[in-house]
């Protein structure tokens, strides 16, 4: 099965966004055991996606489109794939009706073309859309597939997760099914990862090791084409077994959940709870652990103290050690210690995380921006504190100091 994807957005050729739906389906259709051949980009012009239309069914067997599924005029993916394979665009009513349902309960006017975004292609499969309006399509004509999906990342992600996985993965036959796991690693970067399994990656065959890649995480997919569901289970186990050989004390999954939520099942396995600091993660730690579902059993909670005054203030961290002439300073290993003692005594909790870092784009207390320490106090134990340098933009930075402070609480 060789694929094409074809990414329909003046907005595309112009700069103003980058191709990332591009990415998620390269990578996605790989784990699928799908090769992609073809990366097309083309603007929201009828003639010029006809002609990439034409070009990709001449060398793929399975056409991905990503946009022009919206209401406005421009959005013409359907339109123009309509009219090549000379098929009527019908009404998907459930689609209408959610539409319809979703302008009245607002109280909003719904204009003539949002009706559009309930159209499919005649004797195609409607994609449910979880999180927006337009209804996806998967066709399959003549030999070839086509699977439209929308162009925003928040709705063509769960699309293509959901609807379009399904889809693709009926139509790619029961004969040749493909089995896979999913691998989640912490502690670890995505290039450094890869480098220490390229020797596994270039030899193999079947499974095949993609990578797989989600915000600030890390996490492969190995799959299968085996036989059956049992030898599909064999084979994987073999192949995680080598990658365990090489980054074994960074595999903290072999399914797809995230680092704080395996470190929220820990905690409830042993029956120990968790408090928070966070200085320069300004609660993202908090936020992602009371994503996990009952994580109030094991989170006790946390405080966001960003500056040195409420440092003092809600931790009693004595300002000596946070400014002045020699002071050690609000970034430094000792106050990231002090943060991480604290709150865990204030809440009596078994384990204090805390976070204090230069997140950019300056530095400060004269640090370089990257520069981050990970305090862990656990209770009847000495304190540690971690130090990192990392690197990425502001948000990055955050992000990958969180998913760190998780990995050494995991750990
Ligand atoms: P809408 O209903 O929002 O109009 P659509 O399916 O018609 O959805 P487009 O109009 O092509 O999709 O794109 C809508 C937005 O989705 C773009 O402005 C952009 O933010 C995002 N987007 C579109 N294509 C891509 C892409 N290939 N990669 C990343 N983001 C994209
Ligand atoms: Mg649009």
């Amino acid at each position: 099965m060789k694929a094409e994807i074809i990414a329909v957005g003046t907005e595309l050729l112009l700069g103003q966004i980058v191709n990332t739906n591009a990415q998620f389906l390269s990578q996605k259709l790989a784990g699928l055991g799908v090769d992609v051949y073809f990366q097309t980009v083309v603007g929201d012009n009828a003639g010029r996606l006809r002609e990439a239309i034409e070009i990709g069914r001449s060398r793929a067997d399975l056409l991905v489109f990503t946009g022009g599924l919206g209401p406005t005029q421009d959005d013409l993916t359907k339109d123009v794939l309509a009219e090549y394979l000379n098929r009527n665009l019908l009404i998907h009513e459930p689609s209408m009706a959610q539409i319809e349902h979703m302008f009245s309960s607002r109280g909003i006017h719904m204009v003539e073309s949002n009706r559009r975004q309930a159209l499919m292609i005649e004797g195609g499969e409607p994609l449910e859309n979880t999180t927006g309006l337009a209804v996806g399509n998967g066709l399959s004509v003549d030999g070839t597939l086509y699977l439209l999906l929308p162009g925003p990342p928040r709705e063509m992600k769960p699309m293509m997760d959901g609807a379009g996985e399904a889809w693709l993965r009926a139509e790619l036959g029961a004969a040749d099914p493909l089995y896979s796991r999913i691998l989640k690693f912490a502690g670890i970067g995505e290039s450094n990862l890869e480098a220490k399994l390229i020797p596994l990656i270039d030899g193999q065959i079947d499974p095949t090791i993609a990578p797989y890649a989600k915000e600030g995480e890390v996490s492969i997919r190995v799959s299968t084409k085996a036989g059956s569901a049992i030898d599909a289970d064999q084979k994987i186990d073999e192949t995680v077994a080598k990658i365990k050989a090489l980054v074994g004390e960074f595999l903290y999954a072999q399914e797809d959940i995230p680092l704080e939520e395996e470190v929220i099942h820990l905690l409830r396995a042993s029956r120990r709870k968790l408090a928070s600091a966070e200085s320069i993660s300004g609660g993202l730690l908090a936020e992602l652990i009371t994503n996990v579902p009952g994580s109030s059993g094991e989170y006790v909670g946390g405080v966001v103290t960003y500056t040195n005054i409420m440092k003092h203030h809600l931790l009693s961290i004595p300002l000596t050690q946070l400014e002045g002439e020699g002071a050690p300073g609000a970034i430094s290993d000792s106050t990231a210690a002090i943060m991480a003692e604290r709150v865990r005594e204030l809440s009596d909790a078994d384990f204090g995380v805390s976070l204090t870092g230069v997140a950019g784009p300056a530095e400060s207390e004269g640090k370089p921006v990257g520069l981050v320490y990970v305090g862990i106090s656990q209770r009847g134990r000495a304190t540690e504190v971690f130090t990192l340098n990392l690197s990425g933009g502001r948000s990055m930075i955050r992000l990958r100091a969180v998913k760190s402070a998780l990995y050494r609480l995991w750990l």
